[in-house]
């Protein structure tokens, strides 16, 4: 997204000219644009995310910014930027940023999941002296039938119940990056390893998850022996595996007769569930939302914040205006919502002066608090109260 108050592009890497770049964590869906020969500015990350993007483009020139320190960054015609990074509590080297300078202060968020140290981000100097401008935030689960609980609670459920069926081979689908807490909490609980791909091996060791405590392998079950299998779900282990071959790696392990389960864990289990059609479970076990026919247990996990800890979030900061980073779904298919409960509920709640976001796929709307008679003075809008703007970026 192309920032309104600066040439800052955070996440969004096709813009040309006069523009710093900044890259708050590497998941695929926040890297569009970047490619080996890319060269259109400078580019920042934090250190981990650095290298990251460089296991996979090594040719990208990337400068690492340290967390909880300011830097001063020259943009065109001698102005400058400041720039302080944030733990984003999301995946690993996941950042905020609080962009600020001659324009106020801007918070972006990228991806992140709500931490109590979040809340010392109203004490930072710039925020604390002069307020936000405006915050860029993480609208993934913007609406309030989104209740993840904590990725502790649900660690632990999912830890107990699969205490009582070791050993076997436990699946975790998980994506290139993300999942890594879940995947070593459960091999510190069962006294296990883990076993993962070659690729993410590498990113786990970039991550810095290599520990005395648990044993990280690389090893593919789609290409592993009827023995190697066999071997594998008596002495019992962590398999993480992409989703596309969660399936394939259970009916692999089914076949050469050994005990096994699968496990996807996601903020969007629910609407797995209604999507397959299958039976809630939820008294089952905490935080178990369904169980499939062939054996995957689907828990409500979950990197990014419930709609109780946004609203919790922006009861911290100062107040300020909005801008969702990602367009607000529409009511079409089964993973999407319209999103209209959750700006509303969210303005009301974190008292939120007004909400900028676009829709799939071009409009763009901004939600504002104002009193009607203000908004009237201020020009058109439209008869719901949703007031066109310009493009709030990609
Ligand atoms: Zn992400």
């Amino acid at each position: 997204m192309l920032l309104e108050e600066v040439p800052v592009a955070v996440d969004s890497f096709n813009h040309d000219g006069g523009v710093l770049f900044f890259c708050s964590h590497a998941h695929e869906d926040h890297l569009k644009g970047l490619n080996k020969k890319w060269r259109k500015g400078p580019l920042f990350a934090s250190a981990i995310t650095r290298q990251l993007l460089l296991l996979k483009w090594p040719s990208l020139e990337i400068t690492a910014l340290e967390l909880g320190r300011t830097y001063q960054i020259p943009l065109m015609d001698g102005l400058e930027i400041e720039v302080y990074l944030i733990d984003a509590n999301h995946v690993p080297g996941s950042v905020m940023f609080l962009f600020f300078g001659y324009f106020g202060s801007v918070l972006y968020t990228g991806d992140f999941r709500l931490h109590e140290k979040h809340q010392d981000i109203a004490s930072l100097a710039p925020v604390r002296d002069k307020g936000l401008s405006r915050i860029y935030l993480d609208n993934t689960f913007c609406d309030p039938r989104f209740q993840q609980p904590s990725r502790e609670d649900v660690a632990a459920a999912i830890s107990k119940r699969f205490r009582r069926k070791w050993p076997c081979i436990i699946f975790v689908e998980s994506y290139r990056l993300g999942k890594e807490t879940l995947l070593l909490h459960l091999a510190q609980k069962l006294r296990s390893r883990v076993l993962v791909s070659e690729e993410r091996k590498k990113t786990m060791r970039a991550c810095g998850f290599e520990s005395d405590q648990v044993q990280i392998q690389s090893c593919d079950p789609l290409q592993a022996s009827e023995d190697l299998l066999q071997t594998e779900a008596l002495r019992g282990c962590i398999w993480a595996i992409s989703r596309q071959n969660l399936r394939k790696g259970m009916w692999q392990a089914s076949d050469s007769g050994c005990a096994f389960h699968g496990i996807r864990a996601t903020g969007w289990a629910e609407q797995a569930r209604k999507e397959e059609s299958m039976p809630s479970c939820e008294d089952l076990d905490e935080n178990l939302v369904a169980v499939s026919d062939d054996g995957v247990f689907h828990y409500l996990y979950s990197d990014h914040c419930s709609f109780l800890e946004l609203v919790q979030f922006l009861q911290f900061l100062p107040k300020a205006p909005v801008t969702f980073i990602s367009p607000v779904g529409s009511s079409e298919g089964t993973y999407s919502f319209d999103g209209a409960d959750g700006i509303q509920k969210l303005m009301a709640s974190a008292s939120v002066p007004s909400i900028r976001y676009s829709e799939r796929p071009t409009r763009c709307f901004e939600k504002t608090s104002l009193p009607r008679a203000k908004r009237k003075a201020e020009g058109p809008h439209e008869e719901d109260g949703y007031e066109q703007k310009k493009s709030a970026g990609a």
